[in-house]
């Protein structure tokens, strides 16, 4: 960042075609005399002499407030303005299950949520527990659909601690069709017949120890020499456990897949972050998630990371998985509008992690998708979650029906 950006106030806001938006309420910003502004892309918004946006078109676009003479009161806004409507009846009003207002979704409620889902829905939805972490909490995984299906969409989340806003994401996803199984359609087909050819299989917490060291910080740890070791880091590195993404054993567990693992090396020793552990799958978290993946071949995988609004697909494949890849991505980013990182821009962020692993050694279609604002660093704040949630909350569905119309 250099010095003139630093004085830049950056946002991003959500809109949908044809909404208006009164710019200066929303952020909450006052903007004086000497009015400037500049839109990259004017057919995506516009904005009148009232600082009143319109939201024209689907797309991503900048908008840059200035002023002539005082350079530091700069606004940089990004904006995603979303479909109005899409064709389906599926209703996300009363939703009850998943409780949105939570601040911080730890384990406890994740296992509390997946008891009550399970309970209320359980001819459709099915939970196991796939693995334990190090500090003894479930890696579970829900299974939403036809069990026997030959087709499966694999998500993950949480793999990251303090990105814990991903799992109340995913399985407010699965509540939304759990609730609409019998009685909504997406896309003209009913979602029972989608999900009675393709099951959802998700693990919504792949990190639980890292995701409660965020919320929690390391007293949550029962092991003592776990708790110690991670009271070490967060000690050295003087960090808020806030900031926690690695697991227990202060491992980043999306540093520990094997494909170009040696390539991983920005931290060499145990840490909150970064740090890719002793060889490949060295986690248990890592090998649970991987032997699962090898064994089940899902026919695509979903992670979901924070922060960013962006969606990672390129890491190299080519052919066949490329052309599949490039489809899928577009399906993705017509429901959320996130930026379409290649693989120039990813490589340069050095991150080769579990979606990387899937493309290039399985040779399945993998995403790693970054929800949130560009500008902050997870964890997130409870405010973002409905923009998040209008971007997101068709993506199982949408990628379901893909499946489907490209079945054998
Ligand atoms: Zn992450």
């Amino acid at each position: 960042m250099d010095n003139l950006d630093k004085h830049i106030k950056k946002f991003k806001i959500v809109l949908k075609v044809g909404d208006s938006c009164d710019i200066l309420k929303k952020l909450k910003i006052n903007f004086e005399e000497n009015k400037k502004w500049d839109i990259d892309d004017p057919e995506i918004i516009n904005l009148d002499n009232k600082y009143m946006i319109r939201a024209l078109k689907k797309g991503s676009t900048y908008l840059k407030l200035f002023t002539i003479n005082k350079k530091i009161f700069n606004y940089s806004i990004k904006i995603n303005v979303l479909d109005k409507e899409i064709n389906t009846n599926i209703n996300d009003k009363n939703l009850n299950i998943i409780d949105i207002s939570h601040n911080k979704y730890s384990y406890e409620i994740l296992d509390n949520d997946i008891n009550k889902l399970c309970s209320t829905y359980k001819d459709i939805l099915n939970y196991e527990i796939l693995g334990k972490s190090y500090d003894n909490r479930n890696i579970y995984l829900l299974t939403l659909g036809n069990k026997n299906a030959k087709y499966t969409l694999f998500i993950q989340a949480s793999m990251h601690g303090r990105e814990y806003m991903t799992s109340v994401l995913v399985m407010r996803q699965i509540e939304l069709l759990c609730k609409n199984y019998y009685t909504s359609k997406y896309m003209g087909i009913r979602v029972c017949d989608v999900l009675d050819n393709i099951k959802i299989c998700l693990v919504p917490m792949a990190n639980p120890d890292g995701v409660d060291i965020s919320i929690n910080g390391a007293e949550i740890i029962n092991d003592k020499n776990l708790y110690n070791s991670i009271l070490k880091v967060i000690m050295e590195n003087k960090i808020n456990h806030e900031i926690w993404k690695s697991n227990a054993r202060c491992v980043d567990l999306n540093r520990n897949f094997g494909y170009k693992w040696e390539d991983n090396y920005d931290f060499n020793e145990k840490s909150f972050m970064g740090y890719r552990g002793e060889y490949p799958e060295s986690e248990l978290e890592t090998k649970t998630i991987a032997d699962w993946t090898r064994k089940n071949r899902p026919y695509m995988c979903i992670s979901y990371h924070a922060t960013g609004s962006e969606l990672y697909w390129d890491y190299g494949q080519e052919g066949l998985l490329l052309n599949k890849s490039i489809r899928i991505r577009d399906r993705i980013k017509d429901l959320t509008q996130y930026e379409l990182m290649d693989r120039s821009v990813a490589y340069k962020t050095g991150v080769l992690g579990y979606s990387d692993w899937v493309s290039m050694y399985l040779s399945i279609p993998a995403f790693t998708v970054e929800i949130g604002s560009p500008f902050v660093n997870a964890p997130l704040d409870r405010e973002q979650f409905n923009d998040i949630w209008e971007e997101n909350k068709f993506i199982s569905i949408e990628l379901c029906r893909y499946i489907f119309n490209n079945m054998d």
